[in-house]
């Protein structure tokens, strides 16, 4: 089964060649520079990417005894949108039976279903990047709050800068990317050289 996962530079360069992984000189909206920009949701655009990359990290889990043993009683959680192909990829490659999604309203992350506290199968959290781990902790926040527990968590890419655990359990990518980031033009090289920016949306 593990050589059945594509490696990091395969993924790699599945998202050059869609355009959901680019290399530049990029300000996020906190202001934040970066020579490395994705866009996940370019990849996902193409439905035969989508399902590779889905795929892929579904096997991760399903070499998880801890994950195995408990299908097909499972739910799929993505903390955003950006995740919510990923968690239906992941879904029916293990044939999972619950899907749940999140949104952020007023600033708070909710799920976009209504449900009841006991509903929520045991959950593998699954999203298309990791940056922070911010998403990821507050999705933990509100499986919890329903009663329900963290068996798994994964994303396609997950920066090395974000945490690797969660609630205990190992977080699953495909590609941990050491990213670069800098608080502001100041510390950029991309700024020292002069080159153009381009400020980015998400
Ligand atoms: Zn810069």
């Amino acid at each position: 089964m593990v050589d059945l996962i594509p490696s990091s530079d395969t993924v790699m360069q599945m998202l050059k060649r869609t355009g959901a992984f680019r290399e530049g000189h990029f300000v996020y909206p906190n202001g934040k520079h970066s020579p490395h920009y994705f866009q996940m949701p370019l990849a996902f655009r193409y439905y035969d990417t989508a399902r590779v990359l889905a795929v892929a990290l579904s096997r991760k889990f399903r070499i998880d005894r801890d994950v195995s043993s408990q299908l097909p009683k499972v739910s799929i959680i993505s903390p955003s949108s950006g995740g919510i192909p990923v968690a239906f990829g992941v879904r029916d490659a293990l044939s999972a039976e619950q899907i749940y999604w999140a949104e952020q309203e007023g600033g708070k992350r909710m799920f976009r279903q209504y449900i009841n506290k006991g509903e929520v199968n045991p959950c593998i959290i699954v999203d298309d990047i990791i940056r922070s781990g911010a998403a990821i902790e507050e999705t933990v926040k509100l499986v919890e709050s329903l009663g329900s527990n963290i068996i798994g968590c994964g994303a396609i890419v997950r920066f090395d800068s974000a945490p690797d655990t969660v609630q205990g359990v190992p977080i699953k990518s495909l590609v941990t990317f050491n990213a670069h980031m800098y608080d502001s033009g100041d510390a950029c090289s991309d700024c020292v050289k002069g080159a153009p920016v381009e400020n980015v949306r998400f």
